[in-house]
């Protein structure tokens, strides 16, 4: 089937919006009419060219959300075999044969989306926008305060605090009753500290704050450094994202060696959280943070990530 998409035909260059053939629908396949769909700090990486097994032409975009015969739908934004020894033990996120869509297979940057029924979820209200904004990002956070060992009265630095993961993971450690010191930008700041109890806009941020309990690394190579030099003793740095995609380089390995400090990968997240993170946001716990662009308009929502202009997640509406 021929639908109008955003299409990626280079890296780096500007999506090109055309009518596009996204294959059939085969046996336990639904075909979702797109109404939103978010924008991720992994777009903007594979946008970039970072993923290198992945060749143009690509429609990008897992957070998607939208109708099924008009019922009220969001999908898993990757699809697993579901027989591996990760997905066995319901650490589906580690599946060996893991797919995301607009990956391996047509994204959400389009009118519609090819996905196996059993990838597909019924939302509990019909504000699309407000899931393709936090939905991602809340069960991100989700994930990763289980990895980092957050509870109440732990101290937290999040790096990126502004950004769209950032932003709503610091909501979330505020429900869990965490203490939360946010890095963020400076006009990002004001808006930050609603939710922080400390708010640092320093690039060298070690200077204002030691000895956190955890960090959630969501910026990468650029914080890094810094991040390691605030964390405590056998602290936990939880790194979630690399959002230049650049090479992460360790200024003082003697550090991290001589305070027993554990950096940990955190990927993703499980169906299960996904669905947590729905009934947080239906329920009001968290207030999605974000600025809708038209569809047609993907390539200025890019610009303005690029350039850092925009507070919490951009959404394509259709
Ligand atoms: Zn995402």
């Amino acid at each position: 089937m021929r639908v109008l998409a955003a299409v990626l035909r280079e890296f780096n260059k500007p999506f090109s919006i055309e009518e596009f053939d996204i294959g059939e629908p085969g046996p336990g396949d639904v075909v979702v009419m797109v109404k939103a769909s978010g924008i991720c700090g992994r777009d903007l990486v594979i946008w970039r060219g970072g993923f290198r097994n992945l060749k143009p032409p690509l429609i990008l975009g897992h957070e998607i959300f939208g109708e099924v015969n008009g019922r009220a739908v969001g999908v898993f934004g990757a699809i697993t075999d579901g027989t591996c020894q990760y997905c066995r033990a319901g650490k589906e996120n580690l599946c060996v044969n893991l797919q995301f869509f607009g990956e391996g297979r047509p994204g959400g940057y389009a009118e519609a989306v090819i996905a196996p029924a059993s990838n597909v979820f019924e939302l509990p209200d019909s504000d699309f926008v407000k899931y393709a904004a936090a939905v991602c990002p809340l069960a991100t956070a989700i994930h990763a305060s289980k990895l980092g060992g957050v509870g109440p009265g732990v101290r937290v630095l999040v790096t990126g605090a502004g950004g769209g993961v950032g932003i709503h993971t610091i909501q979330y450690l505020r429900y869990l009753g965490a203490y939360i010191i946010s890095v963020t930008s400076p006009y990002k700041a004001d808006f930050v500290a609603k939710y922080s109890d400390e708010v640092i806009t320093d690039r060298e941020f070690s200077r204002k704050v030691r000895d956190v309990d955890v960090v959630f690394e969501i910026v990468g190579a650029a914080t890094i450094n810094e991040s390691l030099r605030a964390l405590k003793r056998e602290g936990v740095l939880v790194l979630i994202g690399n959002t230049e995609g650049e090479e992460v380089r360790l200024v003082r390995p003697a550090l991290t060696i001589m305070r027993e400090q554990r950096i940990i990968g955190s990927a993703a997240y499980t169906r299960r959280e996904v669905l947590e993170a729905v009934q947080l946001l239906h329920k009001g716990v968290v207030k999605p943070v974000y600025r809708t662009y038209a569809f047609k308009d993907v390539n200025r929502a890019y610009e303005d990530l690029i350039n850092n202009r925009v507070l919490g997640r951009a959404v394509l509406v259709f």
